[in-house]
């Protein structure tokens, strides 16, 4: 069975990293580890022993715990061969629609660049998981740092292109902040009301809100809700193609 952890980054910049632990092969691999301490103590914590990195973009706060763990353990760093120069310690490069067989499982390498150029996000079919560092928030997405807003929009969409059920595992606890933007474009969506007060009581419990799933998203995610009449109607851009409502939100959840 395979196994996920969170580990609460929350220190960071509210990040979560993920341990990923498939109990048949006994492998156990760390997604986007933000430092090494963390890492290590909860993997000490479980009597695990690292034998992957998975890194979905370059930036620190999802690589500074990379380097010191690929000494210290001598795992595999997993990422994207198009981005080698600045994921640190990349020994197993991976390509954009390959596959990385990890234990008893398979993870597609999907290309998501628009946050960072290069991102990936790693899809398993048989488990319908995704790990999706900061391409996708519950109700948002991240930052558009390098790409432009049609890669923003084509990555969010391949996202959405993955099974309903499909759990996303992102990289942030950002879901409280995201929903009250939501909520400022869309205000008459009830789903997301809903998910705003069920946020914020887990929060409150000390629990995450992730991870997220495809049709959730699809409920109340605005930057894949560009169709919504009421978001089209409140950025006054009723006849705009989905790419300019999308980029549209971005600029405003920025100011937001
Ligand atoms: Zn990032």
């Amino acid at each position: 069975m395979l196994q996920i952890h969170f580990i609460d980054m929350l220190h960071v910049l509210d990040n979560y990293n993920f341990i990923l632990h498939d109990d048949v092969a006994n492998v156990t691999a760390v997604v986007d580890p933000s430092e090494e301490d963390g890492v290590l103590a909860a993997l000490g914590a479980r009597g695990l022993k690292l034998d992957a990195i998975l890194t979905t973009h370059h930036h620190w706060d999802h690589t500074t715990g990379v380097a010191p763990l690929a000494k210290m353990t001598g795992c595999k760093v997993v990422g994207n061969a198009a981005d080698a120069a600045r994921i640190p310690s990349l020994n197993k490069p991976v390509h954009a629609g390959s596959v990385y067989h990890f234990g008893e499982y398979d993870w597609q390498v999907i290309d998501v660049s628009a946050h960072t150029m290069g991102h990936v996000i790693y899809y398993c079919a048989q488990e319908h998981i995704a790990f999706t560092g900061d391409s996708i928030f519950a109700m948002g997405c991240g930052r558009l740092f390098e790409g432009s807003a049609q890669q923003l929009y084509d990555s969010l969409q391949a996202i959405m292109a993955l099974p309903d059920a499909t759990q996303l595992y992102c990289g942030h606890e950002y879901t409280v902040a995201n929903a009250k933007f939501a909520l400022s474009v869309e205000p008459d969506n009830e789903a997301v009301k809903k998910r705003l007060a069920w946020a914020e009581a887990q929060r409150a419990a000390g629990q995450p809100t992730l991870p997220t799933t495809v049709a959730l998203e699809k409920a109340t995610n605005p930057f894949v809700r560009t169709h919504s009449a009421t978001i089209r109607e409140i950025l006054q851009m009723a006849d705009a193609s989905d790419v300019a409502v999308c980029a549209e939100l971005r600029k405003r959840k920025d100011a937001f």
